[in-house]
């Protein structure tokens, strides 16, 4: 019988997938270290997230569950409208599977940092991964300050713009813009009623508006804005968000839903610019080489619209953590591919249609509303439950 052979991590990546990879690999008895290019906490700074049912079993899988589910705000559905406020589908929760739970990302990041050096793990900011030599004993990190790092494996957290997919896989693919840029804030004393629990989303006539009214009036809303050139983070950053909430408002002049009450409440400092969003091709073809290996966004990023991405992540960390406590690096590296893969990829294949409506343009969202309308009396709950039902069983071996 095989056995395992990993003692020691690197964990290129402190966002999601890093830190909860680390954690589940020393419940492996595995020591991992996170290694973080920014200086400060991680690039944490990104408005409301869901953590799907699926992604909260696998909290739970690490002990996690409880510490960080209180965080968020049940969201029971999600109903669709168009720029009138006109409903066009409801999605609600298939029957029997909790609620997900929308998170504020910065308290997530807080949250998972505390935890994480809580439990005697060492996260390193400033270490900027930019090459990693792989030999018969281990493998080497190189960062961009000139330091250094060595373990029995690497593994890559580091997000849509991976590094390592690329030390991995040379020609692997890498994203694309979407076409849109993402906004975000919370509010208080929002004169819009109560969304009792549910996520509303309009297509509106020239942008895309997501909000969540909670019974004691503070909301939390996004926008995707059409944007057709590309753009990058630095570049959106630049300008003032004065200007970003006067030209949001002004993209919403027509439409009859919330956006205007919501924006026109938003503070300049309390609006978050997100950025460019960005798709991933459905496939990555190589997730490990050597001693190396992707997790996380980096090997399967769905896109920004489905609410599966940190969810995904998650389930992803815990998965190879149970597949590297059981077996040796190569054969573990395997069988968390073939446990992975089909399941990432058929989320992301149907949920990539979603960014494509937000960027089309007035027909396009004529279609969509049609498209829409249809779906959502043929489309039962029931039907997504494979997604939300997923679950780990952290004590079950796994073979090669
Ligand atoms: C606008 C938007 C909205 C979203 N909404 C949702 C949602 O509602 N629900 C949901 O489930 N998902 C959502 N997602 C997706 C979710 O954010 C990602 O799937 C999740 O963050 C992936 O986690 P990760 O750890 O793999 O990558 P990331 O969170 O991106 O973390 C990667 C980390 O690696 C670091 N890094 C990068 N390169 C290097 C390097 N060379 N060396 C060292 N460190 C490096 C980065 O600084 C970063 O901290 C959304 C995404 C976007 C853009």
């Amino acid at each position: 019988m095989s056995t395992r052979d990993t003692r020691t991590a690197l964990v290129i990546g402190g966002g999601i997938a890093g830190p909860i990879a680390a954690m589940a690999l020393q419940q492996a008895g595995i020591e991992a270290t996170v290694f973080e290019a920014y200086t400060g906490t991680a690039d944490g700074k990104g408005g409301g997230m869901t953590i799907a049912p699926n992604g909260q079993d696998a909290l739970d899988a690490v002990g996690l569950g409880e510490l960080l589910r209180p965080l968020g705000v049940p969201m029971t559905g999600i109903v669709m409208q168009d720029w009138a406020g006109r409903r066009l589908a409801e999605f609600g929760n298939p029957p029997g599977v909790p609620p997900m739970q929308l998170v504020w990302r910065a308290d997530l990041y807080t949250t998972l940092y505390g935890e994480t050096e809580r439990r005697g793990i060492r996260i390193e900011h400033g270490k900027r991964l930019v090459d990693a030599v792989d030999t018969a004993d281990g493998v080497t990190a190189h960062f961009a300050d000139g330091t250094t790092a060595t373990a029995d494996i690497l593994i890559g957290a580091d997000g849509i713009r991976s590094t390592v997919r690329t030390l991995i896989d040379p020609d692997a693919p890498g994203p694309s813009y979407a076409g849109l840029i993402s906004f975000g804030a919370q509010v208080q004393g929002s004169t819009t009623p109560s969304t009792r629990s549910k996520m509303n989303m309009s297509f509106g006539k020239q942008a895309f508006l997501g909000y969540q009214v909670l019974d004691d009036a503070s909301a939390i809303w996004f926008v995707n804005l059409p944007h057709p050139e590309a753009v990058s983070a630095a570049e959106t950053k630049q300008t003032p968000s004065e200007e970003w909430l006067r030209l949001l408002s002004s993209k919403f002049a027509d439409d009859r839903t919330p956006a205007r009450e919501l924006i026109g409440r938003t503070a300049p400092e309390d609006l978050i610019v997100v950025g460019p969003v960005e798709n991933m091709p459905p496939r990555v073809p190589v997730w490990s080489r050597g001693r190396m290996v992707l997790v996380g966004d980096s090997a399967h990023a769905p896109s920004s619209s489905s609410g599966q991405g940190a969810s995904l992540s998650i389930e992803s960390a815990v998965e190879l953590a149970r597949c590297l406590r059981d077996l040796p690096h190569q054969e573990a590296f395997a069988a968390y591919e073939q446990l992975r893969r089909p399941r990432v990829e058929r989320v992301i294949r149907e949920t990539t249609h979603k960014n494509s409506a937000k960027a089309a343009g007035p027909a396009g969202r004529v279609v969509f509303a049609m498209m829409m309308r249809l779906f959502g009396r043929i489309n039962k709950p029931e039907k997504m439950a494979w997604v939300f039902d997923h679950r780990i069983d952290w004590n079950a071996p796994v073979t090669a």
